[in-house]
């Protein structure tokens, strides 16, 4: 199978779309056909690595990795994403955890993958891969955990100082050497301004840049195995489609709940929860689409204007109309998220991070008849003691700090702090890793 871009005609193979991340007409790369699995080619599979070796197999066929498929799903799915059942009067509703990894945030599978995968193809240990990522919060600090320690690849971390929680910071700077972590004083637009820059500039050129980015064909593909896995999973035991409620921000992780349902997974609605940046529900309910500044919230990693996957959505979906019945979209505001937080606790005794509790609400909001009809899975995208600031005081206890966490916290952090320009990102790099004479 190869790969097209949203806005192109050439094909592409699977490694040089994971290379290349956006392609070169600034289109996004999706598989140029659809596989169509029935239920019964994943008999005998059940955890989601198993599922994933099924699912993915064809899309490496195009891959120097498809030999490495196995071992790159072993290294990948190395943490539990259980659904566990909530309490519940009527209907049915569970909670599908994807913050069970390093960092705490469904963004470790994707990441994870994709390190896999771009350390195979590209790790040189005499030249390495530097992948540059601009990060207000969550994204950097998968980056780092997944790529930390592979040999040929470094990372460095640009990410504002001052704007990011404490335990955000401390996932940023506490990775081995072969990750530089930079405290940028000045806002996230600057961090990304930098690494744009940075790739763009040939003055530095001593450095093989790349980047991780969430649009990256390597971080969606993989995500759809815990929807395949979970809808099967439902299936298997009810005989019911489940639908799903997911946190939505860059559009990338229900993105990948829809590719599952268009590889014929039994899955049935879809419902994107996002939190006030609100451009998704103004679009499926008929507005035109037009890129927006971005809002912060309580949901802060879903804080996005101008979600970028919503030009795959349409590729594979047409326009607006086209996605009624399939795919719908709630709004929810930070007044509305700390009721939910507040609900959530107090009803199922089950502690929500900000993100998480879009989808709980969202769910809340579906009709009746639409809860009768339907068997939901919401989606759980972080771990409340990632977002303790905000969710400690509306539970009005403290929330225990899962293991890994705790790790992480209990290490040394490591940055350098530096000015929002090119030169003091460059002088900062030579003097870690020194490329140049
Ligand atoms: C990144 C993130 C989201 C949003 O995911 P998208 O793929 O950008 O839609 C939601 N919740 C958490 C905790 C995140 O880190």
């Amino acid at each position: 199978m190869k790969f097209r871009s949203t806005r192109g005609e050439k094909t592409v193979t699977f490694d040089e779309a994971l290379i290349q991340g956006i392609a070169g007409d600034g289109g996004l790369y999706l598989p140029d056909e659809l596989p169509a699995f029935s239920i019964e080619a994943f008999s005998g599979a059940h955890a989601t690595g198993d599922v994933a070796k099924i699912l993915l197999q064809p899309f490496f066929e195009s891959s120097t990795l498809l030999s490495a498929l196995d071992e790159i799903i072993a290294e990948t799915f190395s943490f539990p994403l259980p659904v566990t059942a909530l309490p519940v009067q009527e209907g049915s509703a569970g909670l599908l955890e994807l913050y069970h990894g390093p960092t705490a945030a469904f963004k470790d599978v994707g990441a994870g993958f994709l390190a896999a995968c771009m350390s195979r193809l590209e790790g040189e240990p005499d030249n390495p891969l530097t992948i540059l990522v601009a990060t207000s919060g969550d994204t950097g600090g998968a980056v780092a955990a997944a790529f930390n320690d592979r040999p040929g690849m470094r990372v460095v971390v640009l990410y504002p100082d001052g704007r990011v929680s404490e335990r955000q910071a401390h996932q940023l700077t506490c990775w081995g050497d072969n990750v530089l972590s930079l405290a940028v004083q000045g806002s996230f637009d600057d961090c990304q301004a930098m690494a744009k820059a940075a790739m763009a500039d040939k003055a530095l050129t001593g450095y093989r840049f790349s980047s991780a980015n969430s649009i990256n064909i390597g971080r969606l593909l993989p995500q759809s195995t815990y929807y395949a896995a979970a809808s099967l999973q439902h299936f298997r035991e009810t005989g019911r489609k489940p639908g799903f409620v997911v946190p939505t921000g860059n559009l990338g992780n229900a993105l990948a709940c829809c590719m599952a349902r268009l590889f014929g997974l039994p899955i049935g609605e879809i419902v994107l929860a996002t939190n006030a940046n609100c451009l998704i529900s103004d679009f499926l309910a008929g507005e035109e689409w037009l890129p927006r500044d971005s809002i912060e919230t309580h949901a802060s990693a879903m804080d996005v204007g101008n979600p970028s996957n919503m030009e795959r959505l349409r590729y594979l979906f047409g326009e607006a109309d086209e996605l009624n019945g399939i795919v719908s979209a709630v709004s929810v505001s930070d007044h509305e998220i700390e009721q939910e937080i507040r609900q959530n606790f107090s009803e199922f005794g089950l502690v929500t991070c900000p993100h998480t509790a879009t989808a709980t609400h969202a769910w809340r909001q579906l009709t009746d008849e639409q809860r009768s009809a339907t068997d939901w899975i919401l989606v759980a995208t972080a771990h409340p003691a990632k977002f303790e600031q905000i969710v400690e005081p509306i539970i009005g206890q403290a929330i225990p700090l899962p293991q890994e966490m705790a790790s992480i916290l209990s290490r040394d952090q490591k940055y350098e702090k530096i000015e929002p320009d090119l030169q003091s990102m460059t002088a900062a790099l030579d003097q870690r890793f020194s490329a140049k004479p």
